[in-house]
């Protein structure tokens, strides 16, 4: 800012820095608005890396001691005609012009060190009131672009915000548009939704008003049978990790359809229905796939009963991977939470701590971590061809059943009786 400033530009702080400062949060970036152009600023960092992040809007990133700062120039948007980009750019010189164009006011705040704050629209004030409300009319600006309904909800989440009546309404009756915005835009909020300290709260927001089913239509079912509370309050009670908490919100839902039919004698494997709508659903909002993975086995797995001894958990670890275990222990444990089944949640506990003692203890889970290999076994005079994998895959069931065996003598005695016995019959 004071580069800037010694140029003559104006400089300030601006957005989600200033609320979250005036918070008392760390913010996680800093973003500069200036009158600057972008080849002005771009003049005034000779010294700096900077990057040409957004040029046409007007954003260059400056890196200043390897963190980026973004520095956007003053700027008005031009009118919207798809809900979701303005038509055209234009700079200008007004602070209160860019503040204006914000989406809401607690987001509309600038500061710079010697004029300390401007908020040209109440947003310190709703800051205090935990207020989320819409700069200017609100249905006009979710209709300018409907992108700003998805913020709404997930600042709610990650303020513990309460959006402020009129900007509510809006959001709800424009809440169609959302079909308009990009899927990666769409899940890229719903993912710091589900991710927000307050995400019961936000997702109840978004059930109530109909929100939640223009991204996932498929969910309505789960809304009319009043599943839906406890979904979000075992999304709550899970750690913060996108998987998990996506395969909670989606777990149950085919289980209304499944319902319906097993009265008629139909499917009622419900988890399988469920896991390939999810893998659907996630295939369509364009997630990684790492995480429709993911999600689609928690789903898939998630009535499976809880090992309670230690051979059936490294079990499952050599079937699934113990990544995979890991969630799917923090996945039931948040569900046994969220209907009151104390006892399964404690189970879950003592699993989880299992694990890891089992994990830090190297325990033997794959065919790789046998102490013997195909080496030894084709040097012992086994043919190269299946027996080899056939034998290495008895030596692991044998190991995870009885961990202490893994070693190579036992192993390798073990590996002649099986060869013998396999070659005899
Ligand atoms: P975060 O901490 O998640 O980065 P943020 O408030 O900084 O929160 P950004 O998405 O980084 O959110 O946007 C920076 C600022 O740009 C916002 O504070 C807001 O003033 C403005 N802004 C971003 N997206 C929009 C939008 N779709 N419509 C209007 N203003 C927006
Ligand atoms: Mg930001």
């Amino acid at each position: 800012m004071e580069t800037l400033a010694a140029s003559g530009y104006s400089a300030h702080l601006v957005g989600g820095c200033v609320r979250d400062s005036l918070m008392g949060r760390q913010p996680s970036d800093w973003d500069i608005c200036t009158s600057a152009l972008p080849e002005q600023v771009i003049a005034a960092f000779p010294h700096h890396k900077v990057l040409p992040t957004g040029i046409g809007h007007g954003t260059v990133t400056v890196m200043m001691d390897g963190n980026p700062v973004e520095i956007t120039t003053l700027r008005r948007d031009g009118e919207y005609l798809d809900h979701r980009h303005p038509q055209t750019v234009e700079f200008t010189d007004s602070l209160k012009e860019d503040l204006a164009r914000r989406d809401f006011t607690v987001n509309a705040m600038a500061y710079a060190p010697q004029e300390g704050l401007t908020d040209p629209f109440g947003g310190a004030d709703d800051l205090k009131a935990g207020l989320l409300r819409c700069v200017g009319n609100p249905r006009q600006r979710f209709d300018e672009d409907a992108l700003r309904i998805l913020r709404l909800l997930r600042f709610a989440s990650q303020l513990s915000f309460q959006p402020e009546s009129d900007t509510l309404a809006a959001a709800a009756e424009l809440a169609p548009l959302l079909e308009k915005v990009s899927v990666e835009r769409t899940a890229a909020e719903l993912n710091k939704l589900l991710l927000g300290e307050d995400v019961f709260h936000a997702l109840c927001l978004a059930a109530d008003h109909r929100i939640i089913e223009v991204i996932i239509p498929e969910f309505s079912p789960c809304m009319e049978l009043q599943l839906d509370r406890r979904l979000f309050a075992a999304i709550a009670a899970a750690p913060p990790r996108l998987e998990i908490r996506l395969a909670l919100l989606l777990h149950d839902i085919a289980k209304p359809q499944t319902l319906y039919q097993k009265g008629s004698g139909g499917c009622d494997d419900h988890a399988a229905v469920s896991a390939a709508r999810a893998e659907t659903i996630l295939k369509r909002l364009r997630y990684p796939n790492s995480v429709v993975k993911r999600v689609e086995m928690l789903v898939r797995q998630h009535m499976v009963p809880l090992p309670v001894h230690k051979a059936a958990l490294r079990r499952l670890c050599a079937e699934w991977g113990a990544d995979v275990v890991r969630d799917w222990i923090a996945f039931r444990r948040a569900n046994s939470l969220a209907t009151d089944q104390v006892h399964e949640a404690e189970q879950c506990d003592a699993a989880a701590k299992l694990l890891d003692e089992m994990l830090a203890a190297g325990m033997p889970l794959r065919v790789e971590d046998l102490a013997v290999g195909g080496k030894e076994l084709l040097e012992m005079g086994v043919p190269p061809g299946p027996m080899v994998g056939q034998i290495l895959r008895f030596l692991l069931e044998m190991v995870l059943e009885q961990p202490e065996l893994n070693q190579k003598e036992i192993l390798l005695k073990e590996a002649t009786l099986l060869w013998h016995r396999q070659s005899d019959s």
